[in-house]
């Protein structure tokens, strides 16, 4: 059916993606759950179609230029539009053999590998996809940041992230800022909302056990800015319908 919403949501195969595509085909959206492991993609999406859930695997490796251009070609040829875009996916490289990843204990290795999946595939993949958005009446964007990005909360003393130090993976999710920012811009004259969400400290393999709250709500930020109305912000840092500072 026309009316039907589409939605592409990355790293779906476990954690917060995997709960957002969920919720999202529980509203009604049409969820295709991408991955960059068929097995196991293919096997958390039957979880969803056992519920009878409107779910489906794509592959998605989003290091890969040469899937997201498979991407692209799959929802031009089959709907000619994209509604709903979750940049879900992301890594979290704690340590490696060079250090802890401190700013000044950082592998450029594992620098550029943050930066890779966390920033330049986001930009890669959005803009590849942007076309296809713009053809949704009503497209949503929801990129997947963490409150470790706000630079004004690192550099506020007794914020909760003051001099927090997991370097690679904050400046990467302050740089995927930047572009939700500018993108807004750029998109000010359509009818695409862009936001930068932060879920909350979640129960996953990133957030660790340790982390306060369950995978279903840590998915409810994304899923509200995913199907939020005409009156929905753009160019905003959300967590759980609040505003964050830059
Ligand atoms: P998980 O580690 O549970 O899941 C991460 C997902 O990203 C997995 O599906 C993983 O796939 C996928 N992924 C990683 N690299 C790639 C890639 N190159 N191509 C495709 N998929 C990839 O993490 P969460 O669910 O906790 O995190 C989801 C998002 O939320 C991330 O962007 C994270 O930074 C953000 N976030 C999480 C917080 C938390 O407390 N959990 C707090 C703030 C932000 P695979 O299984 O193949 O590795």
């Amino acid at each position: 059916h026309m009316s039907t919403k589409i939605a592409l949501v990355t790293g779906a195969n476990k954690g917060i993606g995997l709960a957002t595509a969920e919720q999202l085909a529980q509203a009604g959206v049409k969820v295709f759950a991408a991955s960059r492991n068929e097995a196991k993609g293919k096997a958390a999406v039957a979880t969803l179609s056992e519920k009878g859930l409107d779910v489906t695997y794509i592959k998605l490796d989003v290091n890969s230029q040469a899937d997201i251009d498979a991407v692209y070609e799959f929802f031009n040829s089959n709907y000619g539009r994209l509604d709903i875009l979750v940049n879900n996916a992301g890594i979290q490289i704690e340590s490696d053999n060079w250090g802890e990843n401190t700013a000044t204990d950082i592998s450029a290795p594992a620098l550029r590998e943050t930066f890779d999946t966390n920033f330049f595939s986001v930009v890669s993949l959005t803009n590849t996809l942007l076309p296809l958005l713009k053809k949704s009446s009503a497209g949503r964007i929801v990129n997947l940041s963490s409150i470790l990005g706000s630079l004004h909360l690192h550099a506020t003393p007794g914020s909760p992230i003051y001099d927090s130090k997991l370097f690679a993976y904050n400046a990467s999710k302050t740089a995927l800022n930047a572009y939700t920012i500018h993108l807004a811009h750029a998109l000010k004259n359509t009818n695409i909302q862009v936001n930068a969400a932060h879920p909350g400290w979640v129960k996953t393999d990133l957030g660790s056990n340790a982390a306060p709250m369950s995978i279903a709500d840590g998915a409810k930020t994304s899923v509200a800015l995913a199907l939020a109305g005409e009156e929905g912000s753009t160019g905003k840092y959300i967590h759980l319908g609040a505003e964050l500072p830059w």
